[in-house]
């Protein structure tokens, strides 16, 4: 067997392939010359990849020989999966496997919205001792709006439980009986009410065509002034042209984006001028724990549907 690694995967991933005897190929760049990767697919029986390889029904119609493809991560946009299905090949991800890790990231982003220890640090390493710029707020006793309550919204929600948030949820496919969301305690509401009554949005949605633009000028112009916006989702769902217009105007507080329309983004992008924007290299899902799980997760059910199984973790 051969199996295509192009982005980068934790060791334990590699191993698990290489104690099958069969070829590994792993270049973390591969998915940058898309020549070089159609090469090494003409002959491959498997290919595993993050989110920045774009895998479509070209580069299926010239891994003749494809069997499954492997998704180090949850986010499924950069894969046809129509064109996957006519082929019957079947993609599996890393069901749950970097949820957590999203979920703290949340919480770290609204426990520093109003806190930055880092920005406070930074002062006095410059000789200053600023008390007063630096009295925050508290999160306790404040409002997380969650859009998309699903694997990250419903672990998000549980954690901010713990810290004394009220959890509001919107997600018109989950009926308020789910184990997701009695078990968390989040309160199922209209997306309006979100808007109205958050003081933290946090969006857990995939991209598609529904979602792609979903935050727009028109919902922000209905939340608060203090509100911030988290998006670990993906980029596209928040309209940045209508959130730089927002944030320049601070008719809402701030945001922490952790996905952006084009990542990285070019280097006059309007939103990296801005203090009250916090922009990270698409991080919320990577930790240690959680590469290490997906990198296991990922190979073992590659595995198992090269040697004849049905993974738990297709994409269905
Ligand atoms: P999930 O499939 O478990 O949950 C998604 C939820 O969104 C579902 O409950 C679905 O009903 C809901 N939904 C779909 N369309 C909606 C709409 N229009 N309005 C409201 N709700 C809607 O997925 P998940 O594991 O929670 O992940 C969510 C997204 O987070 C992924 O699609 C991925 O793009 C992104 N993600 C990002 C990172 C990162 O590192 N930044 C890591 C993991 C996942």
């Amino acid at each position: 067997m051969k199996i295509v690694v192009s982005e980068i995967i934790w060791p334990i991933g590699i191993d698990l392939i290489k104690q099958k005897n069969w070829t590994v190929v792993y270049d973390p760049d591969l998915w940058t010359d898309n020549e070089k990767l159609l090469f090494e697919l003409e002959d491959a029986d498997a290919l595993i990849v993050r989110n920045q390889t774009k895998v479509d029904a070209k580069m299926m119609e010239t891994a003749k020989q494809l069997k499954v493809i492997g998704r180090l991560g949850v986010g499924l946009d950069n894969i046809d999966l129509k064109a996957a299905s006519e082929r019957k090949v079947p993609v599996i991800f890393a069901k749950n496997a970097n949820a957590t890790s999203v979920s703290e990231y949340v919480i770290s982003a609204m426990l520093s919205s109003n806190r930055s220890l880092n920005s406070a640090s930074e002062n006095v390493k410059n000789g200053k001792w600023n008390r007063r710029r630096y009295t925050g707020n508290e999160i306790y006793g404040k409002t997380l709006g969650l859009i998309g309550v699903g694997e990250i919204g419903h672990r998000v929600a549980k954690h901010a439980h713990m810290l004394g948030l009220n959890v509001l949820g919107y997600d018109p496919f989950i009926t308020p009986y789910e184990f997701s969301v009695m078990e968390s305690g989040i309160e199922l509401v209209k997306l309006q009410d979100i808007l109205i009554h958050s003081n933290f949005i946090s969006l857990h949605v995939p991209l598609t065509d529904k979602t792609r633009n979903l935050i727009d000028a028109d919902l922000m112009s209905k939340m608060k002034s203090t509100t911030w916006i988290i998006n670990t989702s993906r980029g596209g769902i928040v309209n940045e042209k209508d959130l730089y217009k927002a944030l320049q105007n601070k008719t809402i507080s701030g945001a922490f984006l952790d996905v952006l329309e084009i990542e990285p983004p070019e280097k006059d992008h309007p939103l990296l001028g801005l203090d009250n924007c916090m922009i990270t290299p698409h991080i919320a899902g990577l930790t240690e724990e959680s590469q290490n799980r997906t990198s296991r997760l990922v190979a073992n059910e590659l595995i198992g549907e090269l040697e004849g199984k049905v993974s738990l973790c297709r994409v269905k």
